[in-house]
Formats: structure tokens, sequence, C-alpha cells
């Protein structure tokens, strides 16, 4: 197999681009098409202070490392759900890439800040572990950005996420759903910009970057992540990409070119965003933040003793 650039030996063959390469084009390749996405969707300049949200996977430990090569003012934060020896394995690779990028780390953890882990947490609430893990990064990531005076949130989220994402909301038609699901959400009122530079490229392809890259990233998944939904959704679309190379991109191409018609929806949804959690300020449509509410609820159980 030739490398269609550099005409030298290649070893990748990425068919929804119809290409062959070498793992030194690749990284080249990758970078620039990284770099092209944060310019044309405008996600943010060289100039802004950027908290990227690391789990300690391929996807945010690999953008963490193009960010710094690209010379991008990017900081990590990462919050440790309590996974026992799992979440001391992950802190260790984040803190090694800490070290080799010479950027600062923040590490929160969830028992140390609200009194329970994640597992604990779900237990008290009866709310199954992946409806509360997004609930907490969403808004610890808020929080210490907004503290910290950082312009914007970015995450790792990889094409195969965000089309599985995609496609799940429009068999349900969640209508405000697919008006707030955007590689760029802008700031408002209490909350910070979100962004997602990995938004066209394929876990295929970022996995490759983590891996020619030698940069150190934790293997294992997430305790929960064989009991989530989404992934019968993703295996679905790789049998759909295996016989139409690209149809992964191009459904999420075409969704973000017709997205506006989704946005009144949305907008109609941020209305009610008007009040502050009397506990702890957040943005909320209730007098108390979903968060808060959760805590009181585990408070109450307690004390109950159910
Ligand atoms: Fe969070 Fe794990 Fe669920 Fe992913 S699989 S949402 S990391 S609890
Ligand atoms: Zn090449």
């Amino acid at each position: 197999m030739k490398c269609h650039i550099c005409k030298g030996k290649g070893s990748i063959e990425l068919k929804h681009h119809n290409l062959k390469i070498c793992e030194e084009c690749f990284l080249i390749f990758f970078k620039k098409k990284v770099e092209k996405t944060i310019k044309k969707l405008k996600l943010f300049e060289r100039d802004e202070r950027l908290l990227l949200a690391l789990s300690g996977g391929k996807d945010s430990m690999g953008l963490w490392h193009i960010l710094s090569e690209l010379n991008y003012n990017v900081d990590g934060l990462h919050i440790d759900m309590g996974f026992g020896e799992l979440s001391v394995k992950t802190k260790e690779k984040i803190e090694e890439l800490s070290k080799i990028l010479n950027k600062k780390l923040y590490i929160i953890n969830l028992k140390e800040e609200i009194g329970y882990d994640l597992k604990e947490l779900s237990k008290f609430t009866k709310r199954v572990p992946c409806s509360l893990c997004g609930l907490v990064k969403r808004y610890f990531m808020n929080e210490i950005a907004l503290k910290e005076n950082y312009s914007a949130i970015i995450t790792g989220h990889n094409l195969d996420d965000e089309a599985t994402t995609l496609l799940k909301n429009v068999l349900r038609w969640e209508l405000a759903y697919l008006g707030r699901q955007t590689p760029l959400l802008e700031k408002m009122d209490g909350f910070v910009k979100k962004v997602k530079p990995y938004i066209f490229c394929y876990e295929k392809e970022t996995l490759l970057y983590a891996i020619i890259s030698k940069i150190p990233y934790s293997k294992d998944s997430c305790p929960y992540s064989l009991n989530s939904k989404n992934k019968n959704l993703k295996m679905a679309f790789h049998i759909l990409e295996h016989t139409s190379p690209g149809i992964k991109l191009n459904f999420m191409k075409l969704f973000l070119k017709n997205r506006d018609f989704f946005v009144p929806f949305r907008e109609r949804e941020l209305k009610d965003l008007v009040k502050r959690c009397i506990y702890c300020g957040y943005p909320t449509d209730r007098e108390i933040c979903a968060l808060c509410t959760i805590l009181e609820r585990s408070k109450n159980e307690i004390s109950t003793g159910k």
C-alpha cells in the first residue's frame, strides 16, 4: 500500500476519506484537520484561556497533546468519580501527560466535593450512573471554568460519539436536544462556552493519533460503559459505515448545515432558565438546581434511614 501523500510505504487506510497514508503523514494530516475544524467553526482563538475536560482516555488526552502542539493555551480538568484502582491509574496517566506538556491540571474528587462517589450517588438517587455522571461533570466543569476565568470548556467528543447522540435524538425526535447539539455552544449568563474540536474526527483517527504519538492514556473503560444504551446505536452505525464509508461524517455535516431549523426549540427551553439555584447559584429553571435537588434527596434518605 502506497501513501497517497508522500508516495512512501503507507500502513493506514481511511476509507471515509478515500485515503491511504503512512504514519508520519497521518500525524500531519490529522493535526491539520483539527486546526481546520477550529478555524472553520470559529471555536476559539489562540489568545483564549481554555480548559479541557480530561477523562484520561485516548480522545481527551490526544486532544490535549494536539492543541498544545498547535500552540493553544489549554489547561486540564479531571473529575475523579471514585472508581477505586481504576481512578488511581487514570489519574497517574493524566498527571504524566500534564508534566510532559507542562500544563496546569485541576483534579476534582467527587466524594470530597459532595460526600458521595458516583456509585453511592446512583444508589441513593436510584438514577443510572450515566445520567448523574453527565450532570456532575457539567456542573463542576462550568464552576471551575468560571472561577478560574477560562473562556471555553473543551471536550474530547469524537465524531462517533456525536453522530450516535444525534441518531438517538433523531430516533426520539428530541427537538430541543437537536437544537442544543452543536460543536460550539456559546456562553450564556452563568455558563461558559463549550466546544468540541474532534467533532469531525472518527474514533479510529483519534485512537491512531494517540498510539502513533505515544501519548500516555488510560486504556480501561468506565465500569458503566458496558451498560450504556448508546453502545447498540454505536454498533449499528459501525455496520452502516462499513457498507457506506463516510456516512457518519455526512450525517453530522448535513445536520450542522440544517441545524438552525431546530434552534427555536432550544430557545423556547432556554426562556425558562432564568432562575438561580438558591443553594449554589447555578442557572436553573427551578428554585433548586438538579444537582442540589439530588443532594437534598440523598441527605433526606440517609436521615430517614432508607
Ligand atoms: Fe460516565 Fe461512565 Fe456513563 Fe460514560 S459510561 S457517562 S463515563 S458513567
Ligand atoms: Zn506518507
